[in-house]
């Protein structure tokens, strides 16, 4: 009997770490898809994956951005509490326009930190959603909330189908696929993407949504305004040039990997692409191959 405890742990542990182990059916024709991603502020996973949400939508799957921090402090002229209800609002407009749910956590920009609490709190919000693909930043970006909220996806990935963790919410039945957000950054390794996604059929959404984010993406003194040279000061100016910005930005990821967009869409399609998203798989949860990760993205 000495030996039981043993034998339940090694099961657990067979059960928590075989990543292929529950990738059953959820690419199915019928079946619909639960996508939740995360970001460190209120407009992270609008940039990252808000064309790929736009288009997931659209085919009847449910989408939810959850923002890890409030984004209380990224604004030259305002801050707070009337910051963080603006941005709330904000990304409640970009949701409607997208056709997704979003939730905003009431943490601190800027304060973010990698606590068990956190860890739980990501934990809960991925077994409530009962997601089958989880979005996140990589733990290696430029800032700590983006950093943390890495390390805080990546932990709970091992936890959210163990029964006894964060009990009051039901583990995921199967383990989500964990897939990271692009970003630029090249230590410790550049991004790899996975799969690349043409945002094309969606890019006005996607805009309308940065649009709708005047207090990062338009405001005189708003992040983006205030830490650029040659901002213009006129107001329509200023926000088409901090748009096109964001344009360039997803131009740019679809020039990066058109040889992956050419694999994933053929020759003809792979070339004529102007907008993408980038995801690269983590090796925590499922481990789909290819053909099923093709079928759980929409377009390729
Ligand atoms: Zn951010």
């Amino acid at each position: 009997m000495k030996s039981l405890p043993c034998y339940l742990v090694c099961v657990l542990l067979t059960v928590l770490l075989l990543p292929n182990f529950q990738l059953q059916a959820q690419s199915s024709e019928n079946e619909k898809l639960r996508i939740i991603a995360f970001g460190a502020h209120p407009d992270d996973a609008e940039l990252d994956a808000g064309g790929v949400a736009a288009l997931w939508a659209a085919q009847g799957h449910a989408v939810k951005f959850v923002a890890m921090t409030n984004g209380d402090v990224g604004h030259f002229q305002m801050a707070g509490g009337p910051l963080a209800i603006r941005r709330t609002a904000e990304v409640q407009e970009c949701a409607r326009l997208l056709g997704i749910e979003t939730e905003v956590l009431d943490i601190h920009d800027g304060e973010l930190m990698p606590t068990l609490e956190n860890r739980k709190t990501v934990a809960r919000l991925i077994r409530e959603w009962q997601a089958d693909i989880v979005l996140f930043h990589r733990p290696y970006d430029y800032h700590p909330d983006h950093r943390y909220t890495g390390q805080l996806v990546q932990d709970a990935a091992v936890v959210v189908v163990a029964p006894f963790f964060v009990p009051n919410t039901p583990p995921t039945k199967k383990n989500p696929v964990f897939l990271y957000t692009y970003d630029v950054f090249e230590k410790p390794y550049p991004f790899e993407p996975t799969i690349v996604v043409s945002i094309d059929e969606v890019v006005q959404q996607k805009w309308d949504c940065i649009s709708a984010m005047p207090s990062q993406f338009g405001d005189l003194h708003s992040w983006q305004a205030s830490t650029g040279s040659n901002i213009p000061t006129g107001d329509a100016e200023r926000k088409a040039y901090l748009l096109d910005r964001w344009k360039q930005h997803n131009k740019a990821i679809a020039d990066k990997y058109r040889d992956r967009l050419i694999e994933l869409y053929g020759q003809e399609k792979g070339n004529q692409i102007q907008f993408a998203e980038a995801f690269e798989l983590c090796q925590y949860g499922s481990q789909p191959d290819m053909e099923t990760l093709k079928k759980l993205f929409p377009g390729s």
